[in-house]
């Protein structure tokens, strides 16, 4: 008999990954707040429920992607959430990135309930989830991580289990202030090669082969040259992001210097009017800074 997957928050990221446990055999039940994306769950194999209710009710694994912790907290705490209607034992696998402490609070909460919990947020981005390539950081029991492997396997390629529950949102936390971190560096170094009127195509491929060299340059230098900032990983979300790296450093007293100003830079992009972007363009708000936007105007 095959696994009934439920999967909640059909968005950027949570459509592609329904769409490759459909691929890797499973049966996929998927509930989307906006119903047209759980149609196009259906038109890839799938079944699209009504209700968060509907999609769990025999589910054997419950999967939710949904932006932040009190959305996470609505989907399974909720009066018509996961907790009140999935079968007792159902292994439920939050991929969201939410703070840490929220992630304990709920796995204890559904322990509670009879559920076995994992707080599984993944790295990889939109290419990723659709490539089945995510990275994912597991935090929870770790007979519970390897119920959930053939799950994984679906969609992610390096798949580790970091800890007790909580400790993947940990994880995730650092990941984000690096990402954060490396953009910045990269939109300076792009406006600065362009303003030393360098080939910037050929000066990011020389540096992605040196000690530089990243993902992040990779998957983000080539949107940036471009210009094309269509999300892929939404400025918002990333601010949410420095939000909980921040107070959850602050929580253990450590320092995160540079961690605060990539903070900052990502809430003036939000702040602008940009949230909606992709993360790249932090590109756009570094042109700001040093007056580039308004000097390729003013030739023009
Ligand atoms: P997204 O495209 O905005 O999708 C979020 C989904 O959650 C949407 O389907 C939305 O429904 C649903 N949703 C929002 N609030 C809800 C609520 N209160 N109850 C039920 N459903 C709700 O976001 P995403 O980019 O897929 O990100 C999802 C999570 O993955 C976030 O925690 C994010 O930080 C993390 N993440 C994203 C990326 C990336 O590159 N995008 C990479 C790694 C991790 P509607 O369609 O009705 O709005």
């Amino acid at each position: 008999m095959s696994t009934k997957i439920a999967f909640i928050g059909l968005g950027i990221m949570g459509g592609p990954m329904a769409a490759n446990l459909v691929k890797a055999g499973f049966e996929v039940t998927g509930y989307n707040r906006t119903p047209a994306k759980a149609e196009q769950l259906a038109d890839a194999g799938g079944r699209a429920a009504k209700s968060i209710a509907d999609a769990v009710r025999d589910a054997d694994v419950v999967a939710t992607m949904v932006p932040d912790s009190p959305d996470v907290r609505a989907v399974l705490t909720g009066e018509d959430g996961v907790f009140a209607h999935a079968p007792q034992g159902a292994l439920i696998i939050d991929f969201s990135t939410i703070r840490p402490d929220v992630a304990a609070d709920l796995a204890a909460a559904g322990h509670e309930k009879g559920f076995r919990v994992l707080d599984a947020p993944v790295s990889g981005g939109e290419a990723g989830a659709i490539e089945g390539a995510l990275s994912i950081m597991v935090g929870g029991a770790a007979d519970d991580f390897a119920a959930a492997q053939p799950v994984f396997d679906a969609v992610g390629k390096t798949i580790v289990h970091v800890g007790p529950a909580g400790s993947g949102q940990t994880v995730k936390a650092a990941n984000q202030l690096m990402v954060a971190g490396h953009l910045a560096l990269l939109a300076e170094a792009v406006t600065f090669l362009e303003a030393y009127g360098v080939d910037t195509e050929a000066a990011l491929r020389v540096l992605g082969g040196g000690l530089a060299g990243s993902t992040v340059l990779q998957r983000k230098g080539p949107a940036m040259l471009a210009r094309d900032f269509t999300p892929g990983f939404r400025i918002a979300l990333h601010d949410k992001d420095m939000g909980i790296v921040t107070a959850a450093a602050r929580e253990a007293g450590v320092v995160i210097p540079l961690g605060a100003v990539a903070a900052q830079l990502v809430a003036s992009l939000k702040a602008q009017g940009d949230g909606g972007l992709d993360h790249s363009a932090l590109l756009k708000l570094i042109q700001q800074l040093s007056g580039r936007d308004q000097e390729q105007e003013n030739q023009k």
